[in-house]
């Protein structure tokens, strides 16, 4: 196979779910969010081991995104849309089943107008200034949006994965003024901010990266592994150069692996310097830079040519990569490309 294979563990995904879900008490519900197709895992695997292991509430980004989720799961379960009710979404909101998050009062008068009783969510700013109606706004209107009952009131944490950011208290805050002594489920905290423990669980709680692995979840059971095939592998000479731009240059005899997979696979070219692959345990660091569809890494020392070299394995993490590449694990497994071959073990 000329491809790299993209190995997802719905066993881990489930068990790291579980375990958020028994980070908050029994009362508090927990979602789970499966927007950019399950941070590119795949979300029609990704919301059936999630609904298996309980789920029973997921949350989109766009009413798009929805439409996977409806059918890997057909009725029985709630969607919501953290974009709320865009124009055009009218029949999607309606023929799926969907529960708009609504972030101002203009989409609030287009969802009552278009689908009048029709569920939905309202999301507030507590500070974030991204998504949300400002506490003044909310003042203004929220008898009115009492009166068509929200099923949730939601509110996203800027600075949930810095436990000592004062923005968490103040968002806290905000989030108690704007929403306290209404009967209405309220939901403040994604993966951080259900780590901060319970004063910030309220209802419910929506992770999203601790179930595919990643940080701030430290105790997170890996979810990913990525191998890339070796295509082939030859002799340098000391003072011989490898790949574009002559950046790397052999000081004595080495042994040089191509694998196939690239910067277009999304192993970001940035990674390079700072990355290895793995034969099993033995690292073997890149050589040269990344390109779009290749990758030369030195396995001088190993004592057999590898079939197969790792880039995710168990000893080197989304966090990890993402740390090589100045960036966070939501971007790295957000990139991983539609190249890859998927396998999906467990479940
Ligand atoms: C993406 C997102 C989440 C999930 O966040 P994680 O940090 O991945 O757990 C929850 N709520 C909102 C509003 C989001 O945008």
């Amino acid at each position: 196979m000329g491809t790299g294979q993209l190995t997802i563990d719905l066993d881990a995904l489930a068990d790291n779910w579980r375990a958020l879900n028994a980070a908050s008490a029994d009362r508090v519900e927990t979602a789970a969010v499966v927007k950019a197709d399950g941070y590119g895992l795949g979300v029609g695997r990704v919301a059936k081991a999630l609904a298996r292991a309980g789920a029973r509430r997921f949350f989109v980004a766009v009413a798009e995104e929805g439409a996977a989720v409806r059918e890997a799961l057909g009725p029985g379960v709630e969607v919501n849309v953290f974009g709320g009710h865009m124009r055009g979404d009218r029949d999607m909101i309606a023929d799926l089943d969907l529960v708009p998050m609504i972030n101002s009062i203009d989409q609030l008068l287009r969802h009552v107008e278009a689908l009048p009783g029709h569920r939905f969510g309202i999301q507030l700013d507590s500070g974030m200034n991204r998504l949300g109606m400002e506490p003044a706004e909310w003042a203004a209107v929220r008898e009115i949006v009492l009166e068509q009952r929200p099923t949730l009131i939601m509110s996203h944490l800027a600075c949930a994965d810095e436990p000592d950011h004062a923005m968490n208290r103040l968002q806290l805050s905000s989030f108690i003024d704007m929403t306290e002594g209404l009967d209405v489920p309220r939901s403040l905290s994604a993966t951080g901010g259900i780590l901060l423990g319970p004063e910030f669980h309220f209802d419910l709680t929506r992770p999203g990266i601790g179930l595919y692995g990643g940080r701030p979840f430290e105790q997170a059971r890996p979810v990913v592994r990525l191998d890339l095939p070796v295509i082939q592998v030859r002799d340098l000479d000391p003072s011989e150069t490898v790949g574009y731009g002559n950046t790397w240059t052999s000081r004595g005899p080495v042994r040089i692996a191509t694998v196939s997979g690239g910067y277009a696979d999304g192993i970001h070219r940035i990674m390079g310097p700072k990355t290895a692959f793995f034969a099993g345990d033995v690292p073997c660091p890149v050589r040269g830079r990344i390109s779009m569809d290749l990758i030369t890494v030195d396995v001088t020392h190993l004592d057999e040519d590898p079939e197969e070299l790792s880039l995710l394995c168990h000893r080197q993490g989304v966090d990890h990569l993402a740390d090589n590449a100045g960036t966070i694990g939501y971007e790295i497994l957000t990139s991983l490309g539609n190249r890859f071959a998927r396998r999906y073990a467990g479940g």
